[in-house]
């Protein structure tokens, strides 16, 4: 539906029915934390995790949805006893999380974290509901799949990442024909000051330790490298197909200003908020119209001055290799993805240097040549490739 269509119409009065993909993650949590504040305009169909089955007991004996799902299965029996008399139907297992995001609902956020996300989030999409979609992975890896899919089945996606979500209000009714260009912005993370020699030493605890956002391990890890700007990039162009070129990076260490969008005018619109994931949640789950929260609000004189500046390539080379990715298309940005998935965890289990983070995915982008994935087992064969040659570098 268009923005202007969408409009028009007075907000819901019945309950949405929602699901929760990732429920017990951080982007997961903050959905619930919303739905707390308003409970009689949500209701809940699924939620899902992964292994912290303790998180999810919790937050389905609070939510009441009628179905919950575990991925892990060695943590379904926990699952099974604790919500036995509920009424709550419970599952494991991959295939439990797949019938989650196919279970009924006008609204699901798209909240794993990696390439895990993608079987369940198209099966969202082609159960033809409106798709929040937090899980940047998807689109990185199999973009064009995604949306001819939410063409086919006539879904709606709307962007949770900050950055997109920003562009996504900033543009407003004006089509891409008007935008001369789009600029992300990047907190530059909390190694934007080191030197090359000091990117060498350091730690995963140091890497965890964001400034202004907080979100969950991989995330975090990628926002260090700048690999989270290079995967938004990728992401932003699948959202927004303008040129690839006309997509830019701009590092601004506050992240007021989530992003901006360029006019052929010489105008450039924004959205500005405090660096608080609900504001964009909110957004995507009244879509068109806005929905109040508690968050903290923006006080500009207290912050007194924004700061921007050019990224460097040369310290963060994976946002070098992620334009690469996304200039030469094919399997490159799913082979990146998968490479840099690899990297991230072998770096959180101290297998692998910071620094040697891109150096990884760059050996699997130059040794593989694999042809363009065009169907969902492509793109999961594809990741699969990709991960058995970063598993095999010697450096
Ligand atoms: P997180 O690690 O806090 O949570 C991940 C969720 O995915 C958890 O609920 C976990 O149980 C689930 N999960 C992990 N592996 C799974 C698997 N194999 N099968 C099923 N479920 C699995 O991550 P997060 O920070 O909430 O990020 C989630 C997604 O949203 C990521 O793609 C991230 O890039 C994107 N995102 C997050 C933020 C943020 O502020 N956290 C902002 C923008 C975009
Ligand atoms: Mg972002």
């Amino acid at each position: 539906m268009s923005l202007s269509a969408a409009r028009l119409l007075r907000p819901q009065e019945k309950p949405r029915r929602i699901s929760i993909l990732g429920a017990t993650g951080s982007i997961g949590t903050t959905t619930l934390s919303i739905v707390r504040q308003h409970p009689r305009q949500f209701t809940i169909e699924a939620l899902t995790g992964n292994s912290n089955v303790q998180l999810l007991i919790e937050q389905a004996l609070e939510f009441r949805p009628r179905y919950a799902a575990i991925a892990n299965e060695d943590k379904y029996p926990l699952l099974k006893e604790a919500l036995a008399g509920t009424g709550i139907e419970v599952a494991a297992g991959e295939t439990a999380i797949v019938e989650a995001a196919q279970r009924p609902c006008d609204w699901l956020m798209a909240g794993i974290v990696g390439i895990a996300g993608l079987k369940p989030t198209l099966a969202a999409i082609e159960n033809g509901v409106t798709v929040a979609l937090a899980n940047k992975e998807c689109l990185v890896s199999a973009g064009d799949i995604v949306q001819r899919a939410c063409t086919r089945h006539n879904a709606t996606l709307l962007p949770v990442d900050s950055e997109h979500n920003a562009i996504f209000q900033a543009l407003g009714d004006n089509d891409l024909t008007s935008v001369e260009t789009i600029t992300l912005t990047a907190s530059g993370g909390p190694f934007l000051r080191l030197s090359k020699e000091e990117l060498a030493q350091v730690t995963p605890k140091q890497a965890l330790t964001h400034p202004n956002w907080k979100m969950g391990r991989k995330i975090t890890v990628d926002s260090a490298s700048l690999m989270n700007k290079g995967l938004e990039a990728i992401e932003a162009w699948h959202f927004f197909p303008i040129e690839k070129d006309r997509i830019r990076v701009v590092v601004h260490p506050e992240s007021i200003i989530h992003s901006l969008v360029h006019y052929r005018d010489g105008s450039v619109l924004a959205q500005l908020s405090l660096p608080d994931m609900a504001t964009p949640i909110a957004y995507t789950m009244q879509w068109p119209h806005r929905l109040s929260i508690e968050t903290p609000r923006l006080d500009l004189a207290a912050i007194g001055a924004l700061h921007f500046e050019a990224p460097d390539t040369d310290r963060f080379p994976c946002l070098k290799l992620a334009y690469g990715a996304l200039h030469s298309g094919g399997a490159a940005p799913a082979m990146l993805n998968a490479a840099n998935e690899e990297a991230v965890e072998a770096f959180l289990e101290n297998r692998l240097r910071f620094n040697d983070i891109p150096a990884l995915i760059e050996h699997v982008l130059s040794t593989l040549t694999l042809p363009p994935p065009a169907t969902l087992e492509e793109v999961l064969e594809t990741d699969r490739c990709a991960r058995e040659c970063a598993r095999n570098w010697n450096n």
